[in-house]
């Protein structure tokens, strides 16, 4: 990923554009400054469905519900522009950008490269790159601290995930009874 582009998401309420560098790229700041929502913002942009698991509990929670001083904005939109000199996403571009929008109203907005697409065309473009598998890792704050201290079930559960395999453990199961 290139760079990372909010405009309204969680407590962004100003336009925010952040350039990554390739390899290692630290996230700093006190405590409360929007570090873990920067990471939900590109969980959310890369198509996760539930605004729960982005540590909400309704869509409106993700739209920047203003300060003392800044009124509340009625849309969140995160881009996601990754490099493609690679081909890596399957496209003809240089460059591929995700757009991810939320309305208060209720509606979304989702765009490859500025095209209107569906969540769903999000989802197959980095599932057939295998982003979604193996290659993209989110471990947010709590989940490392539930690993280092959970026990073999619970760790087994999260690898298999991280490993892309946890779809298929009901295949397993199956096949054992079959
Ligand atoms: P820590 O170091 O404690 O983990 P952090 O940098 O990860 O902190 P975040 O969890 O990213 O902090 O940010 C929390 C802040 O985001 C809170 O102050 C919260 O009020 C603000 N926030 C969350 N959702 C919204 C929203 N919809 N509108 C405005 N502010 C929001
Ligand atoms: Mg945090």
């Amino acid at each position: 990923m290139k760079r990372l582009d909010l405009y309204g998401f969680k407590s962004f309420g100003r336009r925010v554009s952040v350039e990554l560098e390739q390899g290692l790229n630290a996230i700093v700041g006190p405590n409360g400054c929007g570090k873990s929502n920067l990471l939900d913002a590109i969980r959310w942009a890369l198509g996760e469905p539930s605004a729960r698991s982005l540590r909400g509990g309704r869509t409106e929670d993700i739209i920047f519900g203003g300060t003392k001083d800044v009124r509340p904005l009625g849309m969140a939109e995160v881009v996601l522009t990754f490099d493609n000199t690679d081909g890596a996403l399957g496209l003809p571009h240089h460059e591929v950008a995700l757009t991810r929008r939320a309305y208060r109203s209720g509606q979304s907005f989702f765009a490859i490269n500025g095209v209107p697409c569906r969540l769903r065309d999000i989802q197959d473009l980095l599932a057939r790159a295998n982003f979604g598998a193996r290659s993209h890792v989110l471990v947010s704050q709590g989940t490392a601290e539930t690993l280092a201290v959970s026990g073999g079930d619970e760790r087994r559960a999260a690898l298999d995930e991280v490993a892309g395999i946890a779809r298929y453990r009901h295949v397993a199961l199956l096949a054992r009874l079959a």
